[in-house]
């Protein structure tokens, strides 16, 4: 079914749905096109609109290989349409849902190619601010980068930070997707261009893991992480590679990378990584969800409560219903500095060893359970004289795994 969008462009069909609006693939005197069709509440807000119009020249003016542009900006009765240049392949998440992991060359280029989309952006004064495998674009009719990569855009550009109205969102609120989060917004300072650093090294770790660093459970947990935790080593990773990731992931914005050093240090690494297969890595554990939760709240949830295994709360009220990988922004509260101060509860998603359960985790808890009986039995027969009976006992009671004692990783 055909829509008219102004005077100059018809939407098609629906190319996908996201958080702010549904695109289409539209027409428009050019050729074709992909059109983002705000959300009806979003686009009957005058003040929202007036903040687009008033931006109309930044949105427009970002041309590079890596960002999709915007084309035009149409306000027509109750619609406020972003027409944007058609991109024919799929979305980061889509590929990543598709592969769980990929090799570390491919996820350097797509990483590398996001890189320098952010450097033209930057040097141009805008912040993207929700730098996430949704906000990606995968050319796929392009010719293939290293590794067998599609050239990679970043799209959205300005989005976020139209949309984080003053009247939406308070200054006491947080904009943004939980796990790609800088720590300094988590802290209330205002973004700069290092939280979009942080959030692609972010990207990046998952594209090379399968998941996030600091992801999971309840989305005030997964900002805890940000500020509190540190990023665990990924089994297998060159470490080159992870030296970058680690800067990029530095909690204090200036010791980042800037844009363009950390576009062009990817592609130095690029000869080092060909051929090199996916990282052998261990999913964290489902147990995480109600870890987070007694974290937060001291409690379990109730039995019978579904998991959320990503922090995702709609970017504002109305959006649709959280609990799909692609609901994933979040407006809540800034947390106070004492509830940020609760220390590191070692819940960063560490990757373990095969069949070792994850620290924190209700089967780790139980092992740490099971070993502290052991160790009272044992004291006991020790006071008692009894040494030998222990000993034969406490064969079918589980060594603790390596990285028990040692939840919160050390700073690298
Ligand atoms: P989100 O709000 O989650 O970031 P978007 O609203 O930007 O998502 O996009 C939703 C989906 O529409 C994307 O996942 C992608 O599949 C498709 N899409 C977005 N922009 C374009 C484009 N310029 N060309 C082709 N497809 C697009």
């Amino acid at each position: 079914m055909a829509r008219r969008i102004g005077s100059r462009y018809t939407a098609h069909q629906i190319l996908g749905r996201g958080s702010a609006g549904t695109v289409w693939l539209g027409e428009g005197p050019e050729g074709p096109v992909a059109i983002k069709l705000l959300r009806e509440d979003l686009s009957s807000d005058q003040e929202l609109v007036g903040r687009f119009v008033q931006e109309r020249t930044a949105l427009l003016g970002l041309e590079h290989p890596h960002v999709v542009s915007v084309r035009d900006l149409v306000v027509d009765g109750n619609d406020l349409a972003l027409v944007m240049d058609l991109v024919r392949g799929t979305d980061l998440r889509t590929r990543l849902d598709r592969e769980r992991r990929l090799a570390p060359e491919a996820a350097v280029a797509i990483a590398a190619d996001v890189a320098d989309g952010l450097a033209a952006a930057h040097a141009a004064g805008v912040v993207h601010r929700d730098v996430k495998p949704e906000n990606v674009l995968l050319d796929m009719q392009g010719p293939l980068g290293p590794g067998g990569s599609h050239r990679a855009l970043l799209t959205d550009f300005g989005v976020a930070k139209l949309i984080d109205t003053p009247r939406r969102t308070r200054a006491s609120k947080i904009i943004g997707t939980p796990d790609y989060l800088a720590p300094e917004i988590v802290e209330g300072l205002p973004p700069r261009a290092a939280v979009d650093i942080y959030a692609l090294a972010t990207v990046l770790y998952e594209l090379l893991a399968g998941f996030t660093p600091f992801g999971g459970g309840h989305p005030g947990a997964v900002l805890r992480r940000h500020v509190t935790e540190s990023v665990v080593p990924l089994p297998g990773i060159p470490d080159e590679l992870w030296q970058l990731l680690v800067q990029c992931l530095a909690k204090a914005p200036a010791s980042r990378l800037r844009a363009s050093e950390l576009a062009a240090r990817l592609r130095e690494l690029l000869p080092l990584l060909a051929g090199m297969p996916p990282l052998d890595v261990d999913e964290p554990d489902t147990g995480e969800a109600e870890e987070t939760a007694e974290e937060l709240s001291g409690a379990a949830p109730a039995p019978g409560q579904p998991v959320r295994r990503r922090g995702a709360v709609p970017l504002v009220p109305g959006a649709r219903p959280s609990g799909s990988n692609r609901d994933t922004h979040t407006s809540m509260r800034v947390p106070a500095p004492d509830e940020l101060a609760g220390g590191a509860h070692g819940t960063a998603r560490a990757p373990r060893a095969a069949g070792a359960p994850r620290p924190g985790s209700a089967r780790n808890r139980a092992v740490t359970r099971r070993r502290r009986l052991t160790l009272a039995v044992a004291a006991a027969l020790l006071a008692a004289g009894g040494v030998a009976t222990w000993l034969a006992t406490s064969d079918d009671t589980p060594s603790p795994p390596p990285d028990m004692e040692n939840s919160a990783p050390a700073t690298p």
